[in-house]
C-alpha cells in the first residue's frame, strides 16, 4: 500500500508538475500569440481583406512600408526572434519563431522586399559569422535598416552553381573580386551580398569556393536592373571589377564556400517552400471572395477548382509545419527542403490556374499598378492577378528549378543513382566551359 501510495503519489505529483509545466508553457504560448496578433492588428490588415496587397520589391512605398514594418517589429521586440539580444535579437527561441511564423501567417505583412535578406541571409550570418561579424552586422539587418542579397547565379552558372567563374585573389589582407552575378533578386536595393567567388581554380570545382560579404556600394561594382515580362524590376545583373573586399569579410572558412552554399540553398528552398511572409500567403481565401464577388461561386468547376487549391495549401502548410518544427527541435533541414520548394512552385501554379479562371478574359487586362485608370471590378481583379500570373513561373526557377529539386529527391530521399559526371574530381580549370 505504502508503496502503491508513495507511487500514486509520485505519479500524481509528477503528473502535476507536468500539468503545471505545460499550462505555464501554453499560458506563455498564448500570450505571445496574442502579442503578434495585436502588433499585426495594429500595423496591418488581414490576409482575406481584399483592400491588402503584396508590393512588389521594386515598388518605392513596398520597400518603405517594408523598413517601417520592420522597425517596428524590432521595436516591439518581435524581430530576430531567436537571436541572442547582443546581436539586436529578441533572445528567444525557435519555438517562438514557430509561433510567430503561424500567428503572422493571417495578415498582409509588408515584407517580402527582405525576403531573402531574413529568409537566407540572416541565417548564414548568424550560423556562419564571427563575432566581429554578427556584432557588426545582425543589429541592422534584423531591423532592416542594412537589406542583403544572395549573388550566386552566373551567365554560365545556374543550376551547376558549382561551376561559377566569379575570382578572388587574394592580395595582401584584401581579396581583389572579379565577375559578373546575374538574376540578383533585390541588389539595386541591397546594401550588402553574400558573394560565392573561386578561390582557387586548381582544386576540383566544390572545393575551390569561398563566400564573402561584400559592400555593394564598393568601388567596382556596378548593378543593372533587369525587366521581367510583368514590368517589374526585381533582379539584376551585377559586375565586378577589381573590387576591394577585406580579407575580414569572409564568411566560414577559405575554400569552404560550397558547404556554405548548400547551407544558404537549403535555407532559400525552406524560406520558398515553408517560410512565413507573402511568397506562401494561402491564396484560396482571397479567391473564393474573388468568386463571390464576380458572382461565380456557384459554378461547379471554379468549385472544384478552388476546393482542390484549399486541399494543396493546406497540404503545403504541413509539410511546411513539419519542416519549421524539424529546425525549431534543432536539426538542419535535408532535402525535405527540395519537397516544400517543388510543392510551393507546384501549388503556386495551382494558384495562378485557380485565379485565371475565375477572373476569365479580364486576365488580359494585364498593367502595372498606379496608371490612374478607373477601371470596373472585373478588370481590377484581373489586372491584380495577371500580375501573379506571370510571376508564379519564377518560383519553380528561383532557388534551383524543378527538375533540379527533383534531382535531389530522386537522389537523396529515393536513393536512386547520381547523375553521371565525367569531371568529377578534375581541376576547376581543366573543365571545358562556355
Ligand atoms: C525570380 C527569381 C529570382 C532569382 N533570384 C536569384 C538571386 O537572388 N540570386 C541568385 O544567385 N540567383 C537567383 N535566381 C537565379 C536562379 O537561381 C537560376 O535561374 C536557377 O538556378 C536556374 O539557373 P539558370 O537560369 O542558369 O538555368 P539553367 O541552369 O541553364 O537551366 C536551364 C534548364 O535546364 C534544366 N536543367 C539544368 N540542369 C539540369 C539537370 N542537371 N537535370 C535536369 N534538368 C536540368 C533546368 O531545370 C532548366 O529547365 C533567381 C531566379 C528567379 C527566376
Amino acid at each position: 500500500m505504502p508503496i502503491a501510495s508513495g507511487a500514486t503519489g509520485t505519479v500524481t505529483a509528477m503528473s502535476n508538475t507536468h500539468r503545471q509545466a505545460s499550462d505555464d508553457t501554453s499560458a506563455d504560448d498564448a500570450a505571445f500569440v496574442a502579442r503578434v496578433e495585436a502588433f499585426h492588428a495594429e500595423h496591418c490588415v488581414r490576409i482575406d481583406d481584399p483592400a491588402g496587397s503584396d508590393a512588389g520589391s521594386d515598388d518605392p512605398d513596398g520597400l518603405t512600408a517594408a523598413r517601417s514594418y520592420q522597425g517596428a517589429l524590432t521595436d516591439a521586440g518581435l524581430a530576430g526572434l531567436d537571436l541572442p539580444n547582443e546581436y539586436g535579437g529578441a533572445g528567444l527561441t525557435a519555438h517562438h519563431q514557430e509561433l510567430f511564423t503561424r500567428a503572422a501567417a493571417a495578415w498582409h505583412r509588408p515584407d517580402s522586399p527582405l525576403s531573402i535578406s531574413h529568409g537566407m541571409c540572416l541565417p548564414m550570418l548568424a550560423q556562419f559569422g564571427t563575432h566581429e561579424q554578427k556584432s557588426t552586422h545582425l543589429p541592422g539587418v534584423i531591423r532592416g535598416t542594412s537589406i542583403w542579397c544572395q549573388m550566386f547565379s552566373e551567365p554560365g552558372a545556374g543550376s551547376d552553381v558549382a561551376g561559377l567563374s566569379t575570382r578572388a585573389v587574394l592580395d595582401g589582407d584584401e581579396w581583389i573580386l572579379d565577375g559578373q552575378k546575374v538574376w540578383t533578386s533585390g541588389a539595386h536595393y541591397c546594401d550588402h551580398g553574400l558573394v560565392v567567388a573561386r578561390t582557387d581554380p586548381t582544386l576540383p570545382k566544390h572545393q575551390g569556393l569561398s563566400m564573402f560579404i561584400v559592400d555593394l556600394r564598393s568601388s567596382g561594382v556596378e548593378i543593372r536592373p533587369l525587366v521581367q515580362i510583368s514590368g517589374a524590376k526585381g533582379f539584376n545583373e551585377v559586375f565586378f571589377s577589381d573590387v576591394r573586399v577585406p580579407a575580414a569579410n569572409i564568411l566560414g572558412d577559405v575554400n569552404q564556400g560550397w558547404n556554405l552554399a548548400v547551407s544558404m540553398l537549403m535555407f532559400e528552398r525552406v524560406s520558398i517552400g515553408a517560410g512565413g511572409g507573402a511568397l506562401n500567403a494561402k491564396r484560396h481565401p482571397e479567391l473564393i471572395q474573388l468568386a463571390r464577388d464576380l458572382g461565380r461561386s456557384n459554378e461547379p468547376v471554379i468549385r472544384q477548382a478552388l476546393a482542390a487549391l484549399h486541399i494543396s495549401e493546406e497540404i503545403k502548410g504541413y509539410i511546411g509545419q513539419r519542416i519549421r518544427s524539424a529546425v525549431a527541435a534543432g536539426r538542419v533541414p535535408g532535402p525535405e527542403g527540395s519537397i516544400a520548394k517543388l510543392t510551393g512552385a507546384l501549388v503556386a501554379r495551382q494558384a495562378r490556374d485557380t485565379a485565371m479562371a475565375i477572373v476569365g478574359t479580364a486576365g488580359q487586362a494585364f498593367g502595372r499598378r498606379g496608371d490612374g485608370n478607373e477601371l470596373d471590378q472585373r478588370a481590377t481583379a484581373g489586372r491584380k492577378w495577371s500580375g501573379f500570373c506571370v510571376s508564379a513561373a519564377g518560383i519553380s526557377l528561383a532557388g534551383g528549378t524543378d527538375e533540379v529539386q527533383r534531382n535531389i529527391i530522386g537522389e537523396r530521399v529515393l536513393g536512386l543513382p547520381r547523375e553521371p559526371d565525367p569531371f568529377k574530381g578534375a581541376p576547376w580549370q581543366d573543365i571545358p566551359r562556355n
